[in-house]
């Protein structure tokens, strides 16, 4: 759609961030943008409609689109988080990045077989998403399905992170 389109081209590109040879895409334009998120959040969804109980998104740019993705089909939220900023976690993975690790915690308040759609911003090498459906399974939920906004196609983040939906792909 028209719409889409204008929230594809609000994603800016940052060259060298977070460091020396990345191009840095950054959804901040598109969010900020009512028709663009209302555009982005429809998009989503739309593959799922009725097919999740509860939206997850992951710290932070998910949390945006899953707070307006919960209004707009009717669910509850569950955040993903970086390691430490929970009190009590009841799960929580550790993956492998490019360089070193990371950990993401999440708060143990699923009832048991939710459906779960997951939403991210960008999907790169796919590790995160990847981490964030055992997270689901460890929590006991049901991953109904993965959602993010752009796909960097290059980084086959799709080979680990299993099926996802992308609103827009890129080769880089
Ligand atoms: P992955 O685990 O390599 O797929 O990285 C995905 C995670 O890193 C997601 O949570 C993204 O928000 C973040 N990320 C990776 N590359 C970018 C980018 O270019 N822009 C914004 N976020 C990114």
């Amino acid at each position: 759609t028209v719409a889409l389109a204008r929230a594809e081209s609000l994603i800016a590109l940052t060259p060298d961030y977070p460091e020396p040879g990345v191009l840095f895409r950054d959804i901040s334009p598109l969010l900020v943008d009512a028709a663009a998120l209302e555009a982005v959040t429809t998009g989503l969804i739309q593959p799922f409609r009725g097919a999740f109980d509860v939206v997850a998104g992951i710290e932070a740019r998910g949390f945006l689109l899953a707070g307006a993705i919960a209004i707009a089909a009717g669910v509850g939220t569950l955040p993903i988080r970086k390691a430490g900023k929970l009190p009590n976690p009841a799960a929580s993975i550790e993956y492998h990045l490019e360089y070193g690790s990371a950990v993401i915690e999440a708060p143990g308040v699923l009832e048991p077989g939710a459906r779960v759609l997951l939403v991210d911003d960008v999907l790169a090498t796919g590790g995160t998403l990847a981490a964030s459906r055992q997270i689901i399974a460890e929590l006991g939920g049901d991953v109904a399905g993965a959602a993010v906004v752009l796909e960097l196609e290059e980084l086959g983040g799709r080979r680990h992170a299993g099926a996802v939906h992308s609103l827009f792909r890129t080769g880089g």
